[in-house]
C-alpha cells in the first residue's frame, strides 16, 4: 500500500473533494438552477397568459348568460304567459313596433306611470254600488247602507263587486263605533284576498292593513299595532301590484303618521323602502332616459337574429344591467336586473364551466369590495385582477393559478432532468461529505498514533543506547577489572544492541511496507531447523530474564518457500511481544505443526492476553492496547503490522486465540507451496 504522506494526502483528498465533488456540485447545481428559474419564467409567463384567456372566457361566458337570461326571460310563452319571474328582475316591459309598452313584472315599489296598465279594470264603483253610495255618503242612512252592501255580500255574483261591498261593511262599522266588527272583516279580508287589488290596481291587504293598524292605534292595541304594522311595512316593500309613486306616497305616509315610538323592526324597513325608493326612482328616471333600445355604440351580443344590448345601470347601491333585445313580431324586450343577486346564482356554474378541473382560484369582487364568489381551492396570494368589462358594473374578477406543491412540480414531466440532477448533486454533496468526515476521522487518529509511535520509538532507542554508551566508557577507562564481570558488560551490549538493531530492522521495513518496497528473496526453508536456530540465538536474553521457551514439533515438516530473514524477524516479533505481555508468568510455547496443507508455527504465553475489543485492532499500524501503554510497557505499535504483512505476503494468514488474563497464542499459517 503506497499512501504517501498524511498531509499531502489530505491536501489531495480535499483537492480530490473539491474537483471530483464541489465543484461539479456547483456547476451542475448552477445549470439545475438555471434551468429550474427558466421553466419557473415560461411557467409565470404561461401562467399568466393562461390567466388572461381564462379572465376573456370568463367575461364572455357572463355575457352569453346574460343573452341566454334575456331569450329564455323574454319569450313569448313567458312575455305572454303568468310566470312568476326570476328574484334578480327589477323590471320586465316589452314596446311593441307602434311604441307602446307593457310591463310584464317588476320588483320596484312603484313601476313608471308611463307603463301602468292605461286603464285600470275598473275604476268607478258599480252602477249596483252607487246606490250603496248615495245612501253613504248623500243621505247619511248608515244603517240603511250597511244593510244594502251585506245583502250585495251575500248575493252578488260579480267578484269585483263583492270585493267592494266588503271594503265599505268594514267602513260603515267603523263609522258606526263597532271597530272591532270592522277589524273582523278587515282581517277577512286581509286573508281571503291576498295579492288581490280593488279596483284593479290598489292591493287589498294594504288597504285593509292599513285600516287594521289605524283601529289597534284608536283601541290603544299596541302589540297587535306593531306586528300589524311590520307586516304592512313588509308588502309595501314588496308591493307585487300596479299603483304609481303617488298612490304608495299615500299609503307610505299613512303608515309613518301612525309610528309613534318605532321599534328596531320598523326602523330597518323604514330605512329599506327609502333606500329602495331612491333606487325606483333612479331607475325610473334612467328608463324615461334618452332612447336606450339598441343604442349606437353600446354593448352587444348574441345571435345576430336576436341582438341583445347591454349597459351597466349603477347608482348608490345599485349595481344592475339594462338588457334589451329585439322578440318576435317586432317586439322588443327590455329588463332590468339586479346584478348581484344574478350573478350570486350563476357565479358558481359559470367559474366551473370555464374551469372544471379547479386549477383556478377565483374570486369576484364587487366594486364595493363585496365578495360575490370566493371559489379557493389553495390560498395562493399571486392574484391578478382583471376589471369587468364596461357593459358590466365595474367589478373585478381575481385569478391565480392553483399551484401543485413544489415534489408535484418537480415530478412533473418535464423537469426530470432537473431533479435527477438535484438528486445527484444532493447525493454526491452528502458522500463528499461522509467521505471527508472519515478521511479526516482516520487521519487524526493516525496522526495521534503516529506521534505516540514517534515518542516510543526514540524512547526504545534511547535506552539499550544508553545503557551501550555506559558500559562502553566504562569498559574504556578500565573501571571494571574483573574479568567475569567484563565478559558479563560485552554479552549485554551484544544483546542492546541486537536488540537496536532488530528495532531498527523492523523500523526501517515498516516503512518499506508502508511504501511497498518491500521485497523478499524467497528460498527452500525447513522451519524446523530455523526455529531452532532461532531459539539458540536468543537464548542468553531468555535466561537472563528468567523465561522458560519449550519447543514442541510434532509431526515431519516438509521445507516451504520463504524469506529466511523475513520468518526471523516474525518469530522474533511475536516472541518479544510474548516476553513483554507475560505479566509474572515466565513459560512460552513455540509449536510447529504440518496441518492441512498448512505449515503452522505458534508461539503461546501465558500473560496477560487480549480484549476482543482490541483483537480487531492490534495489526492496525501504531496501535498499542491501553493496558500495555498505562502499565509503561515498551514498544512502538508497529511490530504485528510487519508480521500480518510478511505472512501475508508470503501467501499465508495469521490467527489469534487470546483471553485476557489467561495469555494469547498468534498462530502463523503458510500453505506449503505457496509463495
Ligand atoms: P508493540 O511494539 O507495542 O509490541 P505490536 O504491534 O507488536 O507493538 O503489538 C501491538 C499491541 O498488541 C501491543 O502493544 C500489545 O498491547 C498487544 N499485544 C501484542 N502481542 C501481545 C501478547 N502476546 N499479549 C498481550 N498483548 C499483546
Amino acid at each position: 500500500m503506497n499512501s504517501g504522506k498524511p498531509g499531502s494526502r489530505r491536501k489531495k483528498i480535499i483537492l480530490y473533494y473539491f474537483l471530483g465533488v464541489v465543484l461539479p456540485g456547483i456547476i451542475l447545481g448552477y445549470m439545475a438552477f438555471r434551468g429550474i428559474r427558466n421553466d419557473q419564467v415560461l411557467r409565470e409567463k404561461d401562467g399568466q397568459e393562461k390567466l388572461e384567456t381564462s379572465s376573456q372566457t370568463f367575461f364572455s361566458e357572463i355575457d352569453s348568460d346574460l343573452g341566454r337570461f334575456m331569450v329564455e326571460q323574454t319569450s313569448d310563452s313567458i312575455v305572454y304567459g303568468t310566470k312568476k319571474n326570476d328574484p334578480s328582475i327589477l323590471i320586465l316591459f316589452v314596446k311593441d313596433s307602434t311604441g307602446v309598452k307593457k310591463l310584464i313584472s317588476h320588483q320596484l315599489l312603484y313601476p313608471p306611470a308611463e307603463l301602468l296598465t292605461s286603464e285600470p279594470d275598473r275604476i268607478k264603483p258599480s252602477s249596483l254600488l252607487k246606490e250603496g253610495q248615495r245612501l253613504e255618503f248623500a243621505e247619511q242612512r248608515i244603517s240603511e247602507a250597511l244593510r244594502f252592501y251585506k245583502e250585495r255580500i251575500l248575493n252578488t255574483t260579480d267578484p269585483e263587486e263583492k270585493k267592494e261591498a266588503l271594503v265599505a261593511s268594514a267602513r260603515l262599522y267603523n263609522k258606526m263605533n263597532q271597530p272591532e266588527r270592522a277589524k273582523a272583516i278587515y282581517e277577512d279580508i286581509r286573508k281571503d284576498y291576498q295579492g288581490g287589488l280593488l279596483n284593479g290596481r290598489i292591493p287589498l291587504e294594504l288597504i285593509s292593513g292599513l285600516e287594521i293598524v289605524k283601529i289597534n292605534q284608536a283601541e290603544g292595541q299596541k302589540d297587535e299595532l306593531s306586528l300589524n304594522l311590520h307586516k304592512s311595512l313588509e308588502q309595501l316593500l314588496h308591493p307585487d301590484c300596479e299603483y304609481d309613486a303617488n298612490q304608495f306616497e299615500m299609503f307610505y305616509q299613512s303608515f309613518k303618521e301612525i309610528i309613534n315610538e318605532p321599534d328596531d323592526v320598523t326602523d330597518s324597513l323604514i330605512r329599506k323602502l327609502e333606500a329602495q325608493r331612491s333606487r325606483t326612482d333612479y331607475l325610473i328616471k334612467f328608463l324615461s332616459g334618452p332612447e336606450l333600445i339598441a343604442p349606437s355604440g353600446q354593448y352587444q351580443y348574441g345571435s345576430s337574429n336576436n341582438m341583445t344590448y347591454s349597459v351597466p345601470v349603477t347608482s348608490g347601491d345599485l349595481q344592475a344591467i339594462y338588457l334589451t333585445a329585439e322578440g318576435n313580431n317586432d317586439k322588443r324586450s327590455v329588463m332590468v336586473i339586479d346584478f348581484p343577486v344574478h350573478m350570486k346564482s350563476v357565479a358558481e356554474k359559470l367559474a366551473r364551466k370555464i374551469d372544471p378541473d379547479s386549477t383556478l382560484n377565483l374570486k369576484i369582487e364587487a366594486f364595493d369590495g363585496d365578495l360575490i364568489l370566493s371559489r379557493v381551492i389553495t390560498d395562493e396570494t399571486g392574484y391578478l385582477s382583471f376589471p369587468f368589462p364596461e357593459n358590466l358594473p365595474k367589478w373585478k374578477l381575481l385569478l391565480s393559478e392553483n399551484r401543485p406543491g413544489f415534489m408535484t412540480t418537480l415530478m412533473k414531466a418535464g423537469s426530470g432532468i432537473y431533479l435527477f440532477a438535484f438528486i445527484l448533486i444532493v447525493l454526491l454533496m452528502l458522500l463528499g461529505f461522509v467521505f471527508i468526515l472519515y478521511t479526516l476521522n482516520v487521519e487524526l487518529r493516525l496522526n495521534k498514533l503516529k506521534s505516540e509511535f514517534i515518542s516510543n520509538v526514540s524512547h526504545e532507542l534511547k535506552s539499550p543506547l544508553t545503557s551501550i554508551h555506559m558500559m562502553t566508557e566504562m569498559l574504556h577507562h578500565n573501571r571494571v577489572e574483573n574479568e567475569e564481570r567484563k565478559a558479563e558488560y560485552y554479552s549485554a551490549m551484544l544483546e542492546e544492541s541486537e536488540h537496536l538493531s532488530h528495532l531498527i530492522e523492523n523500523i526501517l521495513d515498516f516503512s518499506r511496507i508502508d511504501e511497498d518496497r518491500k521485497k523478499y528473496e524467497f528460498i527452500d526453508l525447513d522451519p524446523d531447523k530455523l526455529i531452532r536456530e532461532f531459539i539458540k540465538s536468543i537464548r542468553e536474553m531468555i535466561r537472563e530474564t528468567g523465561f522458560e521457551i519449550s519447543y514442541s514439533c510434532p509431526n515431519k515438516v516438509s521445507v516451504f518457500r520463504a524469506e529466511r530473514n523475513a520468518i526471523l524477524q516474525v518469530l522474533y516479533n511475536l516472541v518479544d511481544n510474548a516476553i513483554k505481555f507475560s505479566g509474572t508468568s515466565r513459560k512460552i510455547d513455540i509449536n510447529l505443526l504440518f496441518n492441512d496443507n498448512e505449515t503452522q508455527l505458534s508461539v503461546r504465553d501465558y500473560g496477560i492476553g487480549i480484549s476482543i475489543k482490541d483483537q480487531e485492532k492490534i495489526f492496525e499500524r501504531f496501535y498499542r492496547c491501553g493496558e500495555s501503554q498505562q502499565s509503561g510497557i515498551r514498544g512502538s505499535g508497529i511490530g504485528l503490522t510487519i508480521v500480518k504483512k510478511i505472512v501475508e505476503d508470503h501467501g499465508g494468514y495469521l490467527t489469534l486465540d487470546s483471553r485476557p488474563g489467561e495469555g494469547s497464542m498468534f498462530t502463523v499459517r503458510i500453505p506449503v507451496g505457496e509463495t
